[in-house]
């Protein structure tokens, strides 16, 4: 469960990191800085002006003085009680405004910029997968990563005003004398101020060291396995709607539960008999002791010092309680400030994956070049001796593949499955380079483009597509604003409109239900068929569709094929299936097996060879006489 426990960095190290984090959040979301910084401020001085009213009440009241400067003091305390009270509101629900607002949304648009702006093959790359979850299971065990940083940077100001606050009101303590003449003279003596100095600096030293060893436990234990148990058993695996069936059918609640327990917290993770729970009863909890005891056994000091040096008549008997305060104040910040430097020590080592992550170079190289955009439409790709494998692995996905497609055609990538047909498509739309070789589009290697100008000369229906849970017409134009009657024309040439005229609001009806009552459950052969639209609607010159009737009905199936050349117009189309009876309409047929090209030619011709294609025609024939029947 400690696998992913963390080599301790350097002092110099963490604060390096930590000033990066900070510098992220301040371009991120300066304003969240700004408004717990003022409320930290507010909140530390806050008891400051009363204690220090109150002590003038005190003395008043005892030095018997006059009533009118009593009433003075306690208008005074009261209003200056009342002010700091409502200043500390209004602060207060400011910077929750702020954080509620900003503080995950800027966490997350770091992150999504990232994620948005790499090259998609270190996306898709497990490594950077894995890597991406640890640094978000650490934020959601204890805040760790760039989310301390934010709570602690606060904290830090917190503590530096409470230190300043508690220097003006505990200075005169030091300089205020017992008049010469008295037996406790002695007190204005220089070493008693170099005692209570060295009290201090011993007190503060030894409870934030004591607090820090205690607060240790916590952040070397990775609770984070702990979490992913609790959040897998009780978020995914109860309430995933897609595992539901299978849970339920299977019975899979027993076996889930059994195995949920052992790594869901209560038993293992954070129950009695963890090892938190051992540390808590035992040398941590003593840390945290002790170091509460070391703070209190200051106070007593000072206690005593400030009511000798009353008794002395250096000043009235109220001031004790604003210099134990003061210096109470004091060493809790001084205390604070040490606990805080610990924790963003210990921060640093989730730094250091977080930056891990943001560092990942774009590596894809990004030309300049425009593609044209023709009239004619005439964009010729080439696939000239192309193989590539993906990265981390040994295997070769395509070996030495050489291809051209001419304008308009329609062609199709059969197969078996892993034969090499979607990372012919990867690589088409350049979502991965080539190991070897090069594509080139009208004869110019595609790496030499603009990356999203070459992009957009593709629309692609991968075979897990996912429609958003968002209006019809939106997710048709993958936009808010869209050209309506474009969007229904789309649709209805996909097939979707008998369909669209039962939806009560048209392209307005929300798909899925998860942010709408009246959204509407598509089937998965009208998904496919508003993901069509969709392709239809952004007008591309190449469309490619993986699989694109897998979850159609026969009866759809056969509209999508009669209706193809209608549908695709003059665009140049890849159509990737295992269904050969799907192809007969393209005019060239690719056969793919274990990544090479082994066969191209149309339907009749390949029919007739002897090879692959007809060896998978012929296992599949019965079945398409059977659909076709
Ligand atoms: P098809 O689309 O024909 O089913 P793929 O192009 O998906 O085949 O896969 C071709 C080969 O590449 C298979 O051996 C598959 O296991 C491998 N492969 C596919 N995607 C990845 C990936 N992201 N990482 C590593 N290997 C992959």
């Amino acid at each position: 469960m400690n696998d992913t426990k963390k080599e301790r960095l350097s002092f110099r190290q963490a604060m390096a990191y930590s000033r990066r984090g900070f510098a992220i959040w301040w371009r991120t979301a300066p304003e969240i800085l700004i408004a717990a910084a003022v409320q930290r401020a507010v909140d530390a001085l806050a008891p400051y002006l009363p204690l220090y009213f109150t002590a003038r009440l005190v003395n008043a009241i005892a030095g018997g003085g006059e009533p009118g400067q009593v009433w003075t003091m306690l208008g005074w305390l009261l209003a200056s009680t009342a002010a700091v009270a409502a200043i500390r509101a209004g602060v207060n629900c400011w910077d929750e405004t702020m954080r509620h607002a900003h503080q995950f949304p800027a966490w997350n648009r770091i992150f999504f910029e990232k994620l948005l702006s790499m090259d998609f093959c270190d996306v898709d790359d497990p490594k950077n997968q894995a890597l991406f979850t640890q640094i978000q299971q650490a934020r959601q065990w204890s805040g760790w990563g760039l989310n301390k940083l934010y709570m602690r940077f606060s904290d830090a100001v917190g503590a530096v005003f409470r230190i300043l606050g508690a220097i003006a009101l505990s200075v005169s303590l030091f300089t205020l004398p017992v008049p010469a003449g008295s037996p406790l003279a002695w007190l204005n003596s220089p070493l008693c101020l170099a005692g209570m100095a060295a009290l201090l600096v011993g007190s503060v030293a030894l409870s934030g060291a004591l607090s820090n060893k205690a607060s240790s436990y916590w952040a070397s234990y990775d609770g984070a396995a702990g979490n992913r148990g609790f959040s897998f058993f009780y978020f995914v695996a109860m309430r995933d709607r897609w595992r539901g069936t299978d849970i339920r059918t299977y019975a899979q609640d027993k076996f889930l539960e059994d195995a949920g327990k052992k790594d869901m917290g209560g038993e293992t993770s954070f129950g009695p008999d963890s090892s938190i729970g051992r540390a808590g009863r035992g040398p941590m909890g003593l840390c945290a002791a002790a170091a509460q005891g070391m703070s209190q056994a200051f106070i007593g000091v000072i206690y005593l010092f400030a009511a000798l040096k009353a008794l002395g008549g250096a000043f009235g008997v109220g001031s004790v309680t604003q210099y134990v305060g003061a210096l109470a104040g004091l060493a809790q910040g001084f205390t604070a400030l040490l606990e805080i430097v610990g924790e963003l020590r210990a921060n640093a080592e989730y730094l250091k994956s977080t930056y891990e992550f943001l560092d990942i170079p774009n590596q894809m190289y990004q030309g300049s070049l425009t593609t044209e955009k023709r009239n004619d439409r005439k964009y010729e790709i080439e696939f000239r001796d192309v193989s590539f494998k993906y990265p981390g692995t040994d295997a070769w996905a395509l070996r030495h593949v050489s291809m051209k497609f001419d304008v308009g055609e329609r062609l199709a990538v059969v197969g078996e499955n892993g034969s090499g047909k979607t990372t012919f498509i990867k690589l088409l739309c350049r979502l991965y380079d080539p190991t070897e070789g090069e594509i080139l589009l009208n004869g110019i290697d595609i790496r030499k483009y603009r990356y999203d100008n070459y992009l957009a000369l593709f629309s692609v229906v991968f075979q897990d597509f996912k429609l958003l849970s968002q209006p019809l017409g939106a997710n048709v134009a993958a936009a808010e604003g869209y050209d309506r009657s474009r969007a229904e024309k789309c649709l209805k040439k996909a097939g979707f409109g008998p369909r669209l005229e039962e939806l009560p609001k048209g392209l307005d009806t929300c798909l899925y239900r998860e942010f709408e009552d009246d959204g509407v459950e598509v089937s998965g052969g009208e998904a496919q068929k508003i993901a069509l639209a969709r392709v239809l609607y952004q007008d591309a010159p190449f469309i490619v569709l993986d699989e694109p009737t897998a979850a159609l009905d026969p009866e759809a199936e056969a509209e999508v094929y009669t209706k193809f050349n209608d549908i695709v117009e003059d665009k140049t189309a890849i159509y990737i299936s295992h269904r050969l009876s799907s192809c007969r309409f393209c005019d060239e047929i690719a056969v793919f097996d274990h990544g090479q090209v082994v066969q191209q030619g149309t339907h009749d011709n390949l029919v007739e060879a002897q090879g692959k294609y007809q060896a998978l025609w012929e296992a599949q024939a019965q079945y398409y006489q059977k659909s076709e029947e």
